[in-house]
């Protein structure tokens, strides 16, 4: 894949195919939360299954246990509830095992239900990745409390708003490239992982 076709692409399975062995498991973990978290907006499903993602997200972060994430896998069974039904019974089993196992192509392909994920996946591996062609060197001046305590915010919370507001306060403490700052400016979606708040908070 060259850079004009990364850019132009708007099918998130070669984007992701691509990248395999460019980022990290992490990552990877991240973007098929995402993927479902997105499918939960719509789909009226248990908390419990909302809590195995999260869990998912915090292992990824190494901020739980393989086997705590286990156990909160355990308790999202998708088969010990029964009201769940149809399609959304599928995405919640697929949650569950993808989480788990290689969640990158398995999320691409298991929540391939509908024709508008496609255009959600490919916004969120723009999110997470970035530009692969164009790797950014972050500056540690960049790096104000102002900056941080945006970015931190922003993670903890899942709530990215505020994102136009990081850009300023990363063009203010000097940032000048033009990929980090179209990218807090631009329409989003943002989501834990995204990768200029990554490189404000040091995670790969
Ligand atoms: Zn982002």
């Amino acid at each position: 894949m060259t850079e004009a076709e990364w850019l132009a692409c708007d099918d998130p399975i070669p984007m992701i195919r691509f990248l395999r062995n460019r980022a990290s498991d992490r990552k990877f973990r991240l973007f098929g939360c995402a993927c479902y978290l997105n499918l939960w907006i719509r789909f009226p499903v248990a908390e419990l299954y909302r809590d195995v993602l999260r869990a998912s997200e915090d292992y990824a972060d190494q901020r739980i246990s393989k086997s705590q994430f286990k156990l909160a896998r355990k308790k999202g069974d998708w088969q010990k509830a029964p009201h769940v039904t149809g399609e959304a019974s599928m995405v919640a089993w697929a949650s569950a095992s993808a989480c788990c196992g290689e969640p990158y192509v398995a999320a691409c392909k298991t929540t391939r239900t509908r024709p508008e994920e496609t255009v959600v996946q490919v916004g969120l591996t723009r999110c997470i990745f970035g530009n692969p062609f164009r790797p950014v060197a972050f500056s540690l001046a960049w790096r104000t409390s102002t900056v941080l305590a945006l970015a931190s915010q922003m993670y903890e919370s899942r709530e990215f708003g505020a994102m136009p507001i990081l850009g300023d306060a990363l063009q203010d403490a000097g940032c000048d490239c033009a990929d980090v700052l179209n990218h807090c400016r631009g329409e989003g979606p943002h989501v834990r992982g995204c990768w200029v708040v990554d490189l404000v908070l040091g995670k790969e």
